[in-house]
């Protein structure tokens, strides 16, 4: 049943076509408010180094001129707040990709265990330098799902990386098969990065995925996050057509599950 509403700028809106313009108008708002609070906090994210950048700059011209030591620890300083700028960047562009292309191209057949496992070798020597020990769990038979390589890469590389700076000491990433998983309505390939670290409050959960948005601010800007890799995950996989699932219990650590459709059995 529709309600009879009036809308300014449309008048006494009765029915379907109009009710669907005043729908669309509110849309359209809503669209409008994302990308001016997109752009407010990318302008925030990248200030904020760049204010750095520049003061250090002042102080290296001053006081820091001739101090030998002053001056290699500021530019130590100049240099992490530039590759996060350069992460943000990256990231950004990431994001813009992924937003804005289509299809998934290009549609190759991605082995699941090798690919894992090379994200898991190239993340282990930042795993080792915090401590933290990296498993794979993985059936012998081969799990295969069409996609786009890089992009699966980038998937597992976020939330292993996450895992790894959030987490605990142990990260674990788990592949299975299942026949029917009704996630996808059919044959499914299933991720798991599971990690033992202090979890994640329950009301932040539904808004992971927002850009930008963050469980604990403080420490995403310490360990250098961005704020964007769960945002870039979830659009990379929605476009494989699976789903992502967040779990956590608090104190005891995290579960990312990844659900992708997959044609053939191992
Ligand atoms: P960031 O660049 O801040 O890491 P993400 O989009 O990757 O951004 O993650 C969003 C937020 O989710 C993080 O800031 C962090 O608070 C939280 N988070 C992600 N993964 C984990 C995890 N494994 N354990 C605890 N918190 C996590």
């Amino acid at each position: 049943e529709i309600t009879l509403r009036y809308v300014p700028g449309i008048g006494a809106v009765n029915g379907g076509a109009t009710l669907l313009s005043f729908i669309d108008v509110t849309e359209r708002e809503q669209a409008g408010q994302m990308r001016r609070d997109f752009v407010a906090n990318v302008s925030h994210e990248l200030r904020t180094p760049l204010t750095a950048l520049m003061g250090f700059i002042e102080t290296l011209r001053g006081a820091a001129r001739d101090d030998a030591t002053a001056r290699d620890r500021f530019l130590n300083i100049m240099e992490g707040e530039a590759s996060r700028m350069n992460r943000l960047v990256g990231d950004l562009l990431s994001l813009n990709r992924v937003e804005t292309e289509e299809r998934v191209r290009p549609q190759e057949t991605v082995n699941l265990k090798a690919h894992l496992a090379s994200t898991l070798k190239t993340l282990a020597p930042v795993a080792e330098s915090q401590n933290v020990a990296l498993h794979l769990y993985a059936p012998e038979e081969r799990i295969e799902v069409k996609g786009d390589p890089d992009q699966l890469q980038q998937v597992f590389t976020n939330l292993i990386e996450n895992a790894i700076k959030y987490g605990g000491d142990k990260v674990e990433a788990r592949l299975t098969f299942s026949e029917r998983d009704a996630a996808v309505r059919g044959a499914a390939a299933r991720i798991q990065v599971v990690d033992n670290g202090p979890g994640i409050d329950a009301v932040h959960l539904p808004r992971l995925t927002e850009r930008f948005y963050r469980a604990d601010s403080h420490r995403s800007r310490e360990l250098g996050g961005t704020g964007l890799g769960l945002a870039i995950v979830k659009h990379i996989i929605n476009r494989h057509r699976g789903r992502l699932r967040v779990e956590s219990d608090l104190g005891k650590g995290s579960v990312f599950t990844i659900i992708l459709p997959t044609t053939k059995a191992p």
